[in-house]
């Protein structure tokens, strides 16, 4: 979905990525350049003033675009798998220590069954 802002901010040069992009006029019709590197998009005539065509343009880069979505995706991803490992790596630690509260009481109880059950368990 394009709103207006995004058709009306011009996208950075998808060559040099500067954001020193214009908007022209030309012999052959209306243009978009970039003032760092010169590079111009296509220069087309107007046929529909709601989205101007040279406009479109410029900021159409379905596979640029395409991609910037799957980084996203892919680092939203990453997020949810850093704060499950997390999470394990907590839940690791809690039963760890009640495994260690529990062999403690086991020994309080009884040091010559603890110590024979620990020989058998390794
Ligand atoms: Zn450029």
């Amino acid at each position: 979905m394009t709103n207006d802002k995004q058709i009306n901010e011009l996208k950075p040069c998808p060559f040099c990525g500067s954001i020193d992009t214009y908007r022209g006029e030309c012999e052959e019709g209306d243009v978009i350049g970039c003032g760092h590197c010169n590079a111009t998009g296509p220069v087309m005539e107007e046929i529909d003033v709601t989205v101007p065509v040279t406009l479109y343009s410029w900021q159409s880069r379905p596979i640029e675009d395409t991609l910037r979505a799957q980084i996203a995706a892919l680092t939203a991803r990453a997020e949810r798998a850093e704060g499950e490992r997390d999470e394990a790596i907590k839940n690791t630690d809690i039963a760890r220590t009640i495994v260690f509260q529990i062999r403690d009481v086991l020994q309080s109880i009884d040091p010559i069954i603890f110590a024979d059950t620990i020989k058998n368990i390794g």
